[in-house]
């Protein structure tokens, strides 16, 4: 055990030598303080430390009762042995309920003395080593609070860094590239006007400007996004004829032109949307849709109302996406392992399902998958239908298709 340091406490000389003879005999190492009354040992109390006080309970004076409760004042963690006198239960009683920490009657015996003080110096260590413990984990703590901290400044920084990195480089890109397809377009006119056959060397530069244009696009929309910058211009449109549209619009400017089948009700349904957003969103799921799918798989686009929403659906019979990494799709620069782009250009950074999932919860809608691998997926975006419209259900469904523009 380790050197303990004690404070002995009696107006009783004869004991008060003899105790700490005691002690040092069995408890070689122990350090004792002494003194014949309660006022001296406060006196004491201030200066030092104790492992443990052991106090007589009836002294003149200030007695051992009132010591004891002085000390849990001021030294709360120091355990306090009391003295009673032989079969006073009472005092004992009182002394405990005091907060002694035992207490011990004349006569003493000397092994339950010193096996009561060793508990006691014992208790005072492990107390001790509590509130170092304590102390270094508050420490170690508070210094992990300010790394935690100081890392999360050094990301937001870079984090916004590269947000301000991407919103500059691709409004930086946006111009030089739509000015190289205004004269890329022009030269392709004076090229057909003048039936030179050099219009088709143009034609793989136009592609390739059309894929940098998706991707300057693709980063134009998530700089927006992560900066709050995004914003909606919604306008009352009917959603039949915009789809009918978007398709037209997809199969002419398509090559080899895809095949799809459009479902759509007969009648307009007016929804509250941005346009040209919305139109993102089903190109997106259009190119998609081709993309992953073998070559020359028709795909269908459907579109109906249910309860307060119009469905808007676009599904294929390509590689489909295995059910757990389905819930990933949506996020940021994520694209399924392994899944090779069968038919077009691969040209993409995994942004797209994320952009649309916002634009169509921007719109309070959601956007929903079903998938089969090896069979196909369908995308489902669902968009509320303005409050008071005055839907019908009417619309008799009809099939068109958009095979050939
Ligand atoms: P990108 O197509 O540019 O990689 P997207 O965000 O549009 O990015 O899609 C994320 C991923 O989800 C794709 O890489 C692909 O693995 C998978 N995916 C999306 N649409 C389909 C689909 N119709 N069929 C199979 N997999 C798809």
């Amino acid at each position: 055990m380790t050197e303990a340091y004690i404070l002995i406490v009696d107006d009783d000389t004869a004991l008060l030598q003899a105790l700490p003879q005691a002690l040092y005999l069995r408890m070689p190492g122990m350090r004792v303080d002494t003194c014949d009354s309660a006022l001296a040992a406060l006196e004491l109390l201030k200066a030092h430390d104790y492992d443990a006080i052991v106090s007589d309970i009836k002294m003149p004076g200030m007695d051992g009762l009132a010591l004891l409760s002085r000390v849990q004042e001021m030294r709360p963690d120091t355990p306090t042995l009391l003295i009673t006198g032989h079969g006073d239960h009472n005092l004992a009683i009182q002394a405990l309920r005091g907060g002694a920490y035992d207490f011990i009657q004349k006569p003493i015996d000397r092994d339950y003395f010193i096996a009561a003080l060793r508990r006691a110096t014992q208790t005072r260590h492990l107390r001790r080593r509590v509130q170092e413990q304590q102390h270094s984990l508050e420490l170690h703590a508070k210094s992990l609070e300010r790394t935690v901290q100081e890392r999360t400044h050094e990301l937001v920084e870079a984090n916004a860094a590269k947000d301000e990195f991407i919103s500059m480089a691709s409004h930086e890109l946006k111009t030089p590239l739509s000015s190289l397809k205004g004269m890329t377009q022009l030269l392709h006119r004076r090229l057909e006007r003048a039936s030179s056959p050099e219009v088709n060397s143009l034609v793989s530069m136009e592609n390739s400007i059309r894929r940098i244009e998706v991707l300057v696009n693709d980063l134009l929309n998530i700089s927006s996004l992560e900066t709050g910058m995004f914003a909606l211009q919604c306008q009352r449109c009917d959603i039949v004829e915009l789809t009918q549209s978007l398709v037209n619009e997809y199969v002419v400017g398509t090559n080899p032109h895809p095949v799809i089948r459009v479902k759509l009700p007969a009648g307009p349904i007016e929804v509250d949307v941005d346009v040209e957003r919305i139109g993102q969103v089903i190109l997106n799921l259009l190119s998609n849709a081709r993309k992953y799918s073998p070559s020359g798989t028709p795909i269908q686009v459907a579109l109906d109302v249910h309860d307060a929403e119009v469905h808007v659906s676009v599904q294929d019979g390509g590689v489909g996406i295995p059910a757990d990494l389905v819930p990933q799709i949506f996020e940021r620069f994520y694209r399924v392992p392994g899944t090779e782009v069968l038919t077009g250009s691969s040209v993409g950074f995994g942004l797209g399902l994320y952009i649309s999932k916002q634009i169509v919860e921007h719109h309070n809608g959601h956007i929903h998958v079903e998938s089969t691998p090896d069979q196909g997926s369908l995308f489902l975006v669902s968009l509320p239908l303005p409050v008071a419209s005055d839907v019908s259900n009417e619309h008799a469904n009809f099939e068109t298709s958009s095979q050939t523009p």
